[in-house]
């Protein structure tokens, strides 16, 4: 922790919420018996994420730091259902230990389950996937980001050769065109997007796809409101018309990539007629779209849930990086796809490899010398890891309702509220044998199903090291204490583990000494490397990597994906090009023809309405904290809805407010209904934020899909059909 300079102390750290991850200063005073406190909250000007720029929610960080209901203690149950009793840590987590052991020796490692997330630290993140493939040797481990980024990352596999977006945020200020499709931009990424607005009001243009009139809509020069599912009609309509008007980049084709010979075949099948019948959308929109893309000098595009909760969300991606490698638009300043996640450590999460056969620097279980490198950098003999994998966490949350998982440890996250179809995570939750959670609060949908809850810290109670979605690692600092016995993750994770008897592996004196190992897993395949990072280094601001040079500056002049090409030295189009080296198998970037398909629920006579999730402005995921913090609850303060067209709600016979049943195949809903025409004819869209807590019959993933895309293994939670019926007011 820095020395005060004076009475109060200016604190570099980093916001807790989205993937932007905007550099934060925390100002910390202490009280007359010296007890540290945060005072106030500013942007961090000199943090390239925003430039001193913050939205509401980082606003409001230091009000996150006395919510009520934090959990002080661990709890235990002594039976399902029974009163949870404060228990001291250190015998919780002894019965954790001990209870973890006795199912894998009776049952086999794959009988237990790790549920990680994203807003875990990196140091977390990595304890947790060594524990689980390289010490118990369950394939049983799985994080949120697989409802989040899971097809982002896949798509990038296949198109790119890595996971992770080729750009940086100054792409921004340097993009003529933008294409946000499935992202609303202007509520999830504020920060991000008022930088785009700044290179709108410079002259770029803004195209906006999404089935709903957005706030990020609302600032388009384009506005393509699309039937929901259609986007590979879409994307693949685009490139036909770019094909059509003589827009693609042939010597790009040529020299970076392959695959481009079956293109021109599969694009003649989204002639703009047929689009226009798939999407929704005039032709004249999309000819247009087609013209701004062809004619933009450099452009870009953002995409999170809209494209990626999809039963196609990797060939969504793969279809968007279609057109970027047809226009040559990609690994140059101001252009390329660029995904936006949406917590903010869902980027170091999939570094890590934390979910599917995924081991830390990128690497995967299926791959022997991956395997091998792996089982170096943790000290294990050869052959420790397995070759094999899960196949995502709907099928974990299956496997726990069928009685084959038996326990089921959940670090920093809700699935009860967040993950499609809760109704199986209930089941599968109730059916475990034994269910450990790891949180900041004691009262949340999950932990009512757990037998031991261990006490966890707040972002600015622990040190570690986050990292935002342009591939900046920024630490999160400890500034004030955690209250009662909570811990950071890191330290209950390591805890647990050499409880369990694995007393070698797991004794760190600090976040920073397990940031150090976790920086030898280098890889050089892909290009991602911190051998040069440590904690002492980001104490003075935020690293992009690749970034190994120790004496190297923190903005890595060298773009992700090019090699050794300096980005003040790439040129534009017009000009002699760098040298791309995908890391693909053939070094080249892989063009792949994606047919558009239906969604896996369309409507029909019982369920005649698509329904739609996401989020609103100033709340965040399952309102754990910004639904206790009095000043985002004032702006948001309407609580959850759903939106129905007014045609639809004359034909319902419902009016502003008034109560709508919305049932699927899987379970029901009860909402207050917001009459608009944001929403297309025959959809409608409901936030997920507000569960049980908040009332009886609010989840809304009690009816949405758990169809998954079935090579991310993401669930389409942006698409599943309802009936909508007026409820009885009584
Ligand atoms: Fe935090 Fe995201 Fe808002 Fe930035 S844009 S202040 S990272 S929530």
């Amino acid at each position: 922790m820095a020395e005060p300079e004076s009475e109060t102390e200016q604190v570099r750290t980093v916001c807790s919420y989205c993937g932007v991850g905007c550099g934060i200063v925390l100002e910390v005073a202490r009280d007359a018996v010296g007890r540290r406190a945060v005072v106030r909250v500013k942007g961090d000007k000199a943090h390239p994420a925003n430039e001193g720029r913050l939205c509401s929610k980082g606003a409001t960080s230091a009000e996150m730091l006395a919510i009520p209901g934090r959990l002080t203690r661990a709890l235990v149950r002594a039976e399902r259902d029974g009163e949870a009793t404060p228990t001291g840590l250190e015998a919780a987590v002894a019965e954790a230990g001990r209870r973890l052991r006795a199912v894998v020796d009776a049952h086999g490692p794959d009988a237990v389950a790790l549920y990680v997330s994203g807003q875990m630290s990196t140091e977390a993140q990595y304890l947790a996937n060594k524990l689980a493939k390289g010490y118990l040797r369950t394939s049983r481990i799985e994080s949120n980001s697989r409802l989040c980024m899971a097809s982002a990352g896949s798509g990038y596999k296949l198109s790119l050769g890595a996971d992770g977006p080729p750009g940086s945020y100054r792409d921004f200020d340097h993009a003529d065109l933008f294409l946000v499709i499935g992202s609303n931009m202007a509520d999830c990424h504020p920060v991000l997007f008022q930088r785009l607005l700044e290179r709108q009001r410079a002259g770029a243009r803004l195209i906006v796809v999404d089935p709903r009139r957005t706030a990020t809509a609302a600032r388009a020069d384009l506005f393509l409101q699309i039937r929901a599912g259609s986007d590979l009609a879409l994307l693949n309509g685009l490139l036909h018309l770019l094909v059509e008007r003589g827009e693609v980049d042939q010597e790009f084709i040529a020299e970076f990539t392959e695959g481009w010979e079956e293109m021109p075949e599969f694009l003649s099948h989204y002639p703009p007629a047929a689009v226009a019948e798939a999407t929704g959308l005039p032709e004249a929109d999309l000819r247009r779209a087609a013209e701004w893309i062809g004619g933009a000098g450099e452009w870009m595009s953002c995409w999170t849930m809209g494209l990626n909760q999809s039963t196609h969300g990797t060939w969504n991606t793969n279809a968007l990086i279609n057109l970027h490698l047809a226009t040559g638009a990609i690994c140059r300043p101001g252009s390329g796809p660029f995904s936006l996640t949406g917590q903010p450590n869902a980027m170091g999460g999939r570094e890590m490899g934390y979910m599917g056969p995924g081991l830390p620097g990128q690497r995967s279980a299926l791959d022997v010398e991956d395997r091998a490198f792996v089982e170096d950098l943790w000290g294990l003999p050869a052959g420790t890891l397995r070759a094999e994998s899960g196949r995502g966490a709907v099928e974990m949350f299956e496997r726990m309702a069928a009685g084959e998982i038996r326990a089921c440890w959940i670090i920093c996250t809700n699935p009860v509220a967040s993950m499609a179809n809760r109704g199986t995570v209930v089941e599968a939750l109730r059916a475990a044998e034994l269910v450990i959670t790891q949180d900041v609060v004691a009262d949340t949908e999950t932990n009512v199903y757990a037998d031991i809850l261990l006490p966890a810290a707040l972002w600015a109670e622990a040190e570690g090291v986050m990292v935002n979605s342009e591939r900046d690692l920024t630490l999160s600092r400890r500034v004030v204490d955690p209250p009662g016995e909570a811990l950071p993750d890191w330290q209950l994770i390591a805890k647990v583990a050499r409880a369990m008897g694995f007393t070698e592996g797991f004794e760190y004196g600090s976040a920073a000494e397990v940031f150090e190992e976790l920086s030898r897993a280098w890889n050089p395949r892909t290009g991602w490397d911190l051998r040069g990072v440590d904690h002492e280094r980001l104490r003075a601001g935020p690293v992009q990597w690749p970034s190994a040079d120790p004496g190297g500056p923190d903005r890595n002049p060298m773009r992700y994906l090019n090699d050794g090409v300096s980005q003040d030295a790439l040129v534009r189009r017009d000009g002699t090009r760098p040298r791309l080296v995908f890391p693909t198998a053939s070094g080249r970037a892989v063009f792949f023809p994606r047919p558009h398909l239906p969604a896996a629920e369309l409507p029909d006579d019982d369920y005649p309405f698509v329904l739609n999730t996401g989020r609103v402005r100033h709340q965040w995921h399952t309102l754990t904290r910004t639904g206790r913090i009095a000043r985002l609850n004032r702006l948001s303060d309407r609580g959850p809805f759903i939106e129905v067209h007014p045609q639809d709600a004359a034909a319902l016979g419902v009016g502003e407010g008034d109560g709508v049943e919305v049932t699927s195949r899987r379970g029901r809903v009860l909402l207050p209904a917001r009459i608009t025409d944001r929403v297309r004819r025959g959809e409608c869209f409901a936030p997920f934020h507000w569960n049980d807590l908040f009332g009886e019959h609010l989840a809304v993933n009690a009816v949405t899909s758990d169809a998954v895309d079935p090579i991310s293994y993401q669930p389409e939670l942006k698409l599943c059909a309802v009936a909508l019926t007026k409820a009885d007011p009584a």
